[in-house]
């Protein structure tokens, strides 16, 4: 015996995301738990913190320091406490997954969008889009190319798909001729692209 399905429900299933998060803000407000206003200071004060520089100053710090760059790949959510990044990598697994020359990483969620927004700012719209999403893994060399990154065929391409546990972050080659360079001038080498992996660096 199946109950007959709730009238609302395949209404209420088809509406968008955003009004499915506003319909539960407005429960939770009416039952006196939190406020618009409290809502909108925390999300300003989250997005505010969240931008592509806090996973460029890790990756400007794997470049720079050998030690460092082992932990950030043995342990990604331990090496971005280090550098303060605790409290923003504390809901999920960070996995930091490192080019070579003869070795590229591309992140994708193949479900939805899930991504280290605390360290790469807001996900772009092809990142969320249908079609990257089901292409990048199984033709991620053409995705990458269209892009304008072109690989050379010898360069394996590892695509590493996300989940809200499980977030990854690309560390690029560091370009050639930087030697010099101060670690935060490295950082702002650093593309949310390049991060992603849909960019070298
Ligand atoms: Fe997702």
């Amino acid at each position: 015996m199946t109950e007959p399905a709730e009238p609302h429900a395949h209404q209420h299933e088809s509406l968008p995301v955003a009004a499915r998060v506003r319909r539960l803000e407005e429960r939770v407000i009416a039952a006196g738990l939190t406020t618009d206003a409290e809502i909108d200071e925390l999300l300003t004060r989250f997005y505010a913190d969240a931008a592509p520089v806090n996973g460029a100053r890790i990756v400007a710090r794997a470049w720079t320091d050998e030690e460092y760059r082992d932990r950030l790949l043995a342990d990604g959510s331990a090496a971005a406490a280090e550098l303060g990044f605790g409290p923003q990598t504390s809901g999920f697994q960070l996995r930091a997954v490192a080019n070579t020359p003869g070795r590229h990483n591309v992140i994708v969620c193949t479900l939805c969008s899930c991504y280290p927004l605390s360290l790469l700012g807001p996900s772009p719209s092809w990142y969320r889009s249908l079609a990257y999403r089901s292409q990048a893994v199984r033709e991620p060399r053409a995705v990458l190319a269209g892009f304008g990154l072109d690989l050379p065929a010898t360069t394996r391409i590892d695509v590493w798909d996300s989940t809200s546990e499980i977030r990854y972050l690309v560390v690029p080659v560091r370009p050639a001729g930087t030697d010099g360079l101060r670690p935060d001038e490295l950082a702002a080498l650093v593309t949310r692209n390049g991060l992603i992996g849909t960019a070298a660096v």
